[in-house]
């Protein structure tokens, strides 16, 4: 079954081709002590980052319900201070959120230089459940792709760099999960039972989120396709993609100003 983490950009991406169960041969030991190390590597990253300055950097991550978004944050992100780097959720759209264009409220929360945030929930929503749902009509989901590609090329333009990872489980793991969050009292909280009425057009889901990857996997804001029925290699492959787009990007401290070095502080 081939398997890029990143399809070719303005090739079809069918989700029937790719293995939700995909562990790139590794033994689990290995992966986890990897993600450690990317971990340190990562929270490295960032503090140069906020100090560079010259870049945001926007983290898109989307998913079926139970999809592991949350888990995804917490490990990946473990060793990484707040300081800098903050994550917006996003649900159903409120009246205000509703009166203005459907990209606005993402707009306002988008980075500022020097920040690192990541969208637990996004824009593509506006191609995913509206469409599947009925919430939007046709011709107007269908506009969006476009629309969406040209708000990311914005973005990037304005030194934003873009991530997004799309976290890819299989029906039967969902199952396994939902049924962990009905038997298991710490989870339960998290069981909705829209979840369920979602469940039963999870091939509509599927097609939607395949037309997302296939339309919106450019050059500026690639797609990353996540297998994540094992949560160890999802966070690794996310940390992984994190670390090397961090290093491509020349960071640096600032010099100092002029005059300082070599000042003794009494
Ligand atoms: P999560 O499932 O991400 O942990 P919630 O349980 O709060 O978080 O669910 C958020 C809900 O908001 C989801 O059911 C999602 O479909 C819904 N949602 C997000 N964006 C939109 C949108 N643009 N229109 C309608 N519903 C949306």
């Amino acid at each position: 079954m081939s398997q890029p983490i990143v399809p070719e950009a303005g090739k079809k991406v069918d989700l029937k081709e790719f293995s939700s169960d995909h562990t790139g041969d590794m033994k689990k030991e290995d992966g986890v002590a990897e993600l450690e190390r990317l971990g340190f590597r990562l929270n490295e990253l960032q503090d140069i980052f906020y100090a560079d300055e010259r870049f945001a950097m926007l983290i898109v991550l989307q998913a079926i319900d139970t999809g592991g978004k949350d888990g995804t944050i917490k490990n990946v992100f473990r060793e990484v201070g707040p300081l800098g780097c903050n994550v917006v959720n996003f649900g159903v759209p409120t009246a205000e959120e509703l009166s203005h264009d459907y990209l606005w409220r993402y707009h306002l929360k988008a980075p500022e230089r020097g920040h690192i945030t990541i969208f637990n929930r996004s824009y593509y929503e506006s191609v995913l459940v509206e469409r599947v749902k009925g919430i939007a009509p046709k011709e107007i989901w269908k506009a969006r792709y476009d629309e969406i590609n040209a708000f990311e090329a914005f973005l990037s333009a304005q030194k934003t760099v873009v991530m997004k990872f799309y976290l890819h489980i299989s029906k039967d793991e969902q199952r396994a999960r939902l049924q962990e969050r009905v038997d298991n009292p710490k989870k339960r909280w998290k069981f909705r039972s829209g979840d369920l009425e979602d469940r039963k057009v999870w091939g509509d889901y599927q097609e939607a989120f395949s037309d997302m990857l296939t339309r919106c996997n450019t050059a500026v804001a690639p797609w990353h396709v996540v297998p994540a029925d094992h949560n160890w290699y999802r966070d690794l492959v996310v940390a992984r993609a994190l670390v090397k787009k961090l290093e491509s990007l020349d960071l640096k401290y600032p010099d100092a100003a002029p005059g300082i070095v070599g000042t003794v502080v009494v």
